[in-house]
């Protein structure tokens, strides 16, 4: 954890306390407040608070690595306060969502491996590392088995790998040099409500416990974010890319006319700049390439005078010039469409119908 910030004031020379800031390390307490705010009727459950959080922790500094392991971190996180009888199809959904982000990204599900991990009844420190209710371990794990089996997931059996009030689903990435990483965690959570003294009322009338699913599918951004760059080698399709389309002139007096078709293009939401430095015509193509951009388009004069662009993919030599209006509904539709057009597609849309894609026609 960060040290707290205190706000100090001087009272009659008095040095006090005002106010105290802390950094949260997690996304938790602050959403067990909110639900504890009023009181819950189970007409309220399933009741999901989802944040995109931002948390900090002070991790030791060589335990930090690259994106892997930062300390201020982003989370999609959310808790689901559900009784007894919605814990399994609540964690289905859960487990669902996942898959659905995972499609959209275009992460091979080979890529992909789940581990239940729960508490290890043999292990001596267990009654420390576990809370003590072997019959919550039992029923909430068997209701995890219960979910995966719904879902269609295979997993692998790991004791000893449970959060401390409960089991888990632990999504494990394999990286590109083999190495396994836990990308995001879906953990259900017998204890701390109790701990904390949620309550709802039932259809009883009677006090009752909820059950929380911690559940954040991107697990932290950065982390994420580190996946999906060497996944992609850093070559991102362009609606994923960080730059989507990057302009170059071969003469500086026409950087007007390609600032204005940056401001069309980002009106239209696509992330275009201009690169404006003093550098030659090839190596601001070369920097482009470096940078893997995956859509350089190239002005000269010919290009202002027919109000045309000439088109560049990451991964091609081929240029091809076209209409600039058709070239903004082009990259905007497979922008929409998160389409892979990895190295030619977006030029494909251009092609001749009877030349092959990657012909130069400029
Ligand atoms: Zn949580």
């Amino acid at each position: 954890m960060y040290p707290p910030m205190e706000l100090h004031e001087t009272h009659d020379g008095q040095d006090e306390i005002k106010e105290t800031y802390r950094l949260r390390p997690m996304n938790c307490p602050h959403h067990h407040k909110v639900f504890a705010s009023r009181l819950r009727s189970y007409r309220d459950l399933p009741l999901r608070l989802c944040e995109y959080g931002q948390v900090y922790r002070f991790e030791d500094s060589g335990a930090l690595s690259g994106l892997l392991r930062v300390r201020g971190m982003c989370m999609n996180d959310a808790h689901i306060y559900c009784t007894a009888d919605q814990v399994v199809d609540e964690f289905v959904k859960v487990m669902r969502l996942h898959l659905k982000v995972y499609d959209i990204i275009g992460l091979p599900r080979d890529r992909v491996t789940f581990r239940f991990s729960t508490w290890d009844p043999n292990d001596p420190k267990g009654k420390e590392k576990f809370v003590d209710d072997p019959e919550a371990w039992e029923r909430t794990g068997q209701q995890v088995r219960e979910a995966m089996d719904r879902v269609g997931l295979a997993y692998v059996e790991a004791p000893g790998e449970g959060a401390f009030y409960g089991p888990k689903i632990d999504v494990q990435i394999r990286t590109v040099t083999g190495r396994e990483e836990t990308a995001s965690t879906c953990q259900i959570d017998f204890a701390v409500p109790k701990r904390l003294g949620l309550t709802y009322r039932g259809s009883d009338n009677g006090e009752h416990m909820p059950y929380v699913i911690h559940r954040a599918p991107l697990g932290t951004h950065e982390r994420f974010v580190a996946f999906l760059v060497e996944f992609y080698g850093g070559a991102f399709p362009t609606w994923l890319a960080p730059v989507q389309a990057r302009f170059l002139t071969v003469s500086d007096k026409l950087d007007d006319v390609a600032r204005e078709r940056v401001e069309i293009l980002r009106q239209r939401f696509v992330r275009a700049e201009l690169d404006d430095s003093s550098d030659t015509v090839s190596k601001k193509i070369r920097n482009a390439a470096n940078a893997k951009i995956p859509n350089t388009l190239v002005i000269g004069d010919r290009e202002v005078a027919e109000g045309t662009v000439t088109l560049r993919r990451f991964g091609s030599q081929a240029q091809r010039t076209m209409p600039f209006d058709r070239f903004v509904d082009a990259i905007t539709a497979s922008i929409a469409a998160r389409s892979d057009d990895r190295i030619k597609a977006l030029m494909d849309e251009f092609a001749p119908a009877a030349a092959p894609a990657d012909s130069p026609t400029a």
